[in-house]
């Protein structure tokens, strides 16, 4: 597997791919690749010719106090897996290349920023739509892949990219879990075996919201209830917030109405981990 990482030859690689009129699928990630990005490289690999995987733990989305530093990081065990998933080359660019001494241009994209996530880590989504569109501008994709896991990041970036008129397509695929429900994660490896076990109630409290919404339940504050005071029994957690709004739009209403996100962050010891559901109604 190809590991590249300057920008031109980057460049250079996809112009000559391009050449051969291919298509080029792109999977964005932090890397300590597990199964949840391997599937969306084997969807890329299905739609696409040619599948770019970039690994780049982003200095610009991490607050101050968050886990930078700590992030796992394995780039041969993640140039094996990515292989192994089909895809076809690895671009893992130097912070000091995507970020030079004077770098000075972001992207922002308002409101649907200011609530979950935005809220808890200010700044943390103009540092993904500034570096998404770096990688974007450089790997010159048709269709990049992004994981429902991270709901407010998808609806962030499918907004950035029409209000941006960018040339592609964004694809959501579904959250892959473990076995036992909890979502796959690279920060999952930072939880102990008890931190472990706590973890899954944050799944475990989505599950029952959406029981709720499937006997008929239809008020987002009896969701929300219903989730806080699941998560609430778990010794080990700490919520962060628990939110149910409308999807892709993130407006808070009274009652669920055709596509709704409940989403939840919750801190089990100092990991902050989040998950989420969408229901239909
Ligand atoms: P990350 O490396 O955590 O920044 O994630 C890179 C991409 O993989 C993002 O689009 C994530 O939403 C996606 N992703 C991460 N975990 C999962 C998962 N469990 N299921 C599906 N996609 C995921």
């Amino acid at each position: 597997m190809q590991v590249i990482q300057s920008i031109d030859e980057i460049k250079a690689f996809v112009r000559s791919v391009r050449g051969q009129n291919k298509t080029i699928g792109f999977v964005p990630t932090m890397g300590y690749l597990h199964e949840g990005h391997q599937t969306l490289m084997r969807k890329a690999k299905k739609q696409t010719d040619f599948v770019v995987v970039s690994i780049f733990v982003n200095p610009l989305q991490f607050g101050v106090g968050e886990d930078y530093q700590e992030y796992p990081r394995d780039l041969r065990r993640d140039s094996s897996l990515a292989e192994a998933a089909g895809a076809d080359v690895i671009f893992a660019p130097q912070v000091r290349e995507m970020y030079p001494q004077g770098y000075s241009t972001f992207v922002d994209v308002e409101k649907l920023t200011d609530k979950l996530c935005g809220r808890s880590r200010p700044g943390h989504f103009k540092g993904v739509t500034t570096v998404v569109t770096k990688l974007f501008n450089i790997v010159q994709p048709d269709i990049a892949f992004f994981g429902q896991k991270d709901a407010q990041q998808a609806a962030v970036l499918q907004k950035m990219a029409i209000d941006l008129n960018m040339n592609l397509t964004i694809q959501i695929r579904p959250t892959v879990r473990e076995k036992d429900g909890l979502a796959m994660s690279s920060r999952n490896s930072y939880l102990n075996p008890e931190e472990r076990a706590a973890a899954l109630c944050l799944y475990r409290s989505l599950e029952a919201a959406k029981n709720l919404v499937d006997a008929g339940e239809r008020n987002t504050g009896a969701l929300k209830q219903k989730i806080e005071g699941l998560i609430g029994q778990e010794p080990l957690a700490r919520i962060d917030y628990v939110e149910v709004l409308s999807f892709p739009e993130l407006a808070e209403t009274e009652y669920l109405k055709g596509s709704s996100l409940a989403a939840a962050a919750v801190f089990i010891g100092r990991t902050r981990l989040i998950d989420n559901i969408i229901v239909e109604v």
